[in-house]
């Protein structure tokens, strides 16, 4: 069977456009299946301060439909569909989507994934108003100010030790009365002066006025609710990659993440994958750029030089 394509990028978020940058300049014959409009994330950011290249900030979506264009204009073959599994045993990879199925020499994951949600009122409602995901995404926009960090993990605690560097103080709510986080991670929490506590509580809405300014807190030993003041809300409780097509065809680990080696290859020959839904992913726009750049040369030396 002949390879309809050289490379099927799966999703179309900053990895896969970049890996299709690269792919499509290489004369590799790329197709990206996406089930959304191309530009991923970044379509839902507002303004992006720590991508290199621009010292006044980029709009999310500005950069999302410049990469979207730049790849249409190297050659991107582009196809609106959902992939729901893959057949990679052989030198054909197949691609099953729910509307057809693509063949290919190489297949680049890069299907992202989302942040768990509070799922409490004001959450969506302030989302890029003061409530966030990502610190070392945001944290600067909230310098000296008070703040709140939700989660007990490694996450929060990683990110809150980078936000209060940047913020006046930082509350972590966590639900129960012990953390999750690694001990390491956990005394240097509590090492930190401007790191504060408040276990056995859990955040039951949101509040402010244009932007965020207080939280609902609830003590849940006691049932006592009461506000506390905050600029805004970091939110840390896991991560889910979209690897649910991937199950028994490339490793995971753990957490779903597909496990690969530093040229973004994972143990199955031909198949690569980049940005969010990697292991160890930085998760931030320039590593997931990188991480597709490298996915695509990669395929292409697994193409050329067998
Ligand atoms: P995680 O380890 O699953 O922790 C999620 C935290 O959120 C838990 O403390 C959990 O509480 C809490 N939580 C979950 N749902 C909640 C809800 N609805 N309301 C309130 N709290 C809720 O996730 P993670 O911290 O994102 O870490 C994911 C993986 O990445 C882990 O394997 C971690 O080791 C790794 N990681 C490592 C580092 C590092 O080593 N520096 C940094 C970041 C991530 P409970 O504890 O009560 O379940």
């Amino acid at each position: 069977m002949e390879a309809e394509y050289d490379v099927i990028i799966i999703g179309g978020g900053a990895a896969g456009l970049s890996a299709a940058i690269y792919a499509t300049r290489a004369q590799l014959k790329t197709l990206i299946v996406e089930q959304l409009a191309p530009g991923g994330q970044i379509l839902n950011t507002s303004d992006i301060e720590n991508y290199p290249g621009f010292p006044d900030g980029v709009l999310g979506p500005d950069i999302g439909v410049a990469m979207h264009k730049q790849a249409e204009n190297t050659g991107t073959l582009f196809a609106f569909d959902t992939v729901i599994d893959l057949h990679v045993d052989e030198d054909v990879k197949v691609v099953v989507g729910e509307e057809r199925e693509y063949t290919a020499k190489t297949i680049i994951v890069t299907a992202g994934g989302a942040h768990n949600k509070l799922g409490v009122p004001g959450e969506d409602e302030f989302a890029g108003r003061g409530v966030t995901y990502c610190a070392t995404c945001d944290g600067n926009f909230f310098a000296g100010e008070d703040t709140v960090v939700v989660g007990g993990g490694d996450a929060a605690i990683d990110e809150g030790m980078y936000l209060s560097r940047i913020v006046r103080s930082l509350t972590l709510v966590h639900r129960r009365d012990e953390l999750r986080a690694t001990k390491v991670l956990q005394e240097r929490a509590f090492a930190t002066d401007n790191f504060n506590f408040k276990f056995s509580h859990v955040v039951k809405e949101i509040r402010g006025n244009g932007g965020v300014d207080r939280v609902l807190l609830e003590d849940v030993k006691s049932g006592e609710e009461y506000e506390y003041p905050t600029a805004a809300v970091f939110i840390y409780i896991g991560f889910h990659p979209n690897s649910g097509f991937l199950q028994g065809k490339v490793p995971l680990d753990n957490g779903g993440h597909v496990i690969t080696d530093i040229r973004m290859q994972t143990d199955v020959p031909g198949v690569f994958a980049a940005g969010d839904i990697r292991q160890f992913s930085d998760r931030q726009l320039g590593t997931s750029v990188g991480d597709g750049i490298t996915a695509a040369l990669s395929a292409y030396r697994y193409i050329t030089e067998g």
